[in-house]
């Protein structure tokens, strides 16, 4: 099949979700430079000078699977982006969904990863959750006679390396066998049986991820959070299918490769390096003999299963800043997302 099939058949979805303005960018009377017309368009109203110096506004248009304006609550994005591959892992898939964008455009709040800052977040109204919840659902209806067991991993991806968020920032290594399976070794699975369960564990990891960092979004901006719904066969402990969900690290981390600090610039590149790595292997997703490129980082790597197979079903919701001076950055996540699903 080729990638028009793979997006006909829904096994990519783009979408696209803008905040609203925040109490502080408010304060500062900033404009508010995105609209959203109708469901599936975004419009982006940049400022531009003249050669005169008079100043515009260019307005650039991009359309996308679904597009959530800044009334969209976590329960309706939900609806659209992540619900519909839940029932894809009861029928032997793999189902991913990632949250991309700028630092402080939303991909916490969305995805709900952020219980321990200041506790104005709840992570129960996360996609995490609302995930888990639904996973119950089927397990206990529709798939009872599977008999299947759900588990739930918890690791982020720091520098090209990868902690366990469930055992305490254990550090872990990633081993790939002859047979090209990738395993990250020891990573802690822990044994759920219903909704509240995976709450508790959500909150741990989401605690464990923040501790000693100064500021939660500092250090969550340059690492990736990956939360793993895995369903597995009672009997035999083989995994059955299973669902991914990332929070991705801020995209203008790229930009940081000029940095004047060491650390920085190779953070920088590396988180650079596994977006791009990211984007080619979605776009491969359904490509027969596609070359994947999923050695190039520890994040496709660790993700290699859930690009492959026919039963794969992704799905990426680029979250955007309203603020004129995001503008930039906005552009660059819009741009980033229109090719993952360009043909
Ligand atoms: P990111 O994880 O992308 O860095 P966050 O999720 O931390 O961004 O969001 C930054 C701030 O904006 C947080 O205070 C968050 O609560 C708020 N926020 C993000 N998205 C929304 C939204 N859709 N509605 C209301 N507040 C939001
Ligand atoms: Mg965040």
């Amino acid at each position: 099949i080729t990638l028009t099939d793979a997006i006909e058949n829904h096994q990519i979805c783009v979408c696209v979700r803008k905040r609203p303005l925040s109490k502080k960018e408010m304060g500062k009377a900033e404009a508010d430079v995105i609209t959203i017309p109708n469901k599936e368009n975004v419009i982006v109203h940049e400022p531009k000078l003249k050669v005169d110096l008079t100043k515009y506004l260019e307005n650039q248009q991009f359309r996308f699977d679904y597009a959530f304006d800044e009334h969209a609550n976590n329960d309706v994005v939900y609806r659209y982006t992540a619900q519909p591959l839940v029932e894809c892992i009861f029928e032997g898939g793999m189902a991913t969904c990632f949250a991309y964008g700028q630092t402080g455009s939303g991909k916490t709040h969305t995805m709900g990863g952020n219980f321990s800052s200041k506790g104005q977040q709840d992570c129960s109204k996360g996609i995490y959750l609302l995930a888990a919840k639904d996973v119950f659902k089927l397990l206990n209806s529709k798939y009872k006679k599977l008999d299947l067991v759900v588990g739930a991993s918890f690791f982020e991806i720091y520098s090209g390396k990868v902690f366990d968020l469930l055992n305490d920032k254990a550090k872990l290594r990633v081993l790939e066998d002859h047979k090209s399976q990738v395993q990250v070794v020891g990573l802690r699975e822990e044994v759920v049986t219903n909704t509240d369960q995976v709450l508790q564990l959500i909150q741990h990891g989401n605690t464990v991820r923040t501790s000693g960092q100064t500021s939660a979004n500092q250090h969550s901006s340059r690492s990736h959070a990956v939360f793993q719904i895995i369903l597995r066969q009672r009997v035999r402990n083989k995994i059955h299918g299973k669902f991914s969900l990332i929070d991705l690290a801020g995209n203008e981390r790229g930009a940081d490769t000029s940095s004047s600090d060491r650390n920085t610039r190779m953070e920088g590149a590396e988180i650079n390096k596994s977006l791009l790595a990211l984007k080619e292997c979605i776009r491969a997703l359904g490509r027969k003999g596609a070359h994947l490129p999923f050695r190039a980082s520890k994040l496709t790597q660790v993700l290699r299963d859930s690009f492959i197979g026919d039963k794969s079903r992704t799905c990426m919701i680029s979250m955007i800043s309203p603020g004129m001076s995001c503008c930039e950055h906005t552009l660059n996540t819009l741009r980033y997302a229109d090719r993952v699903k360009e043909l």
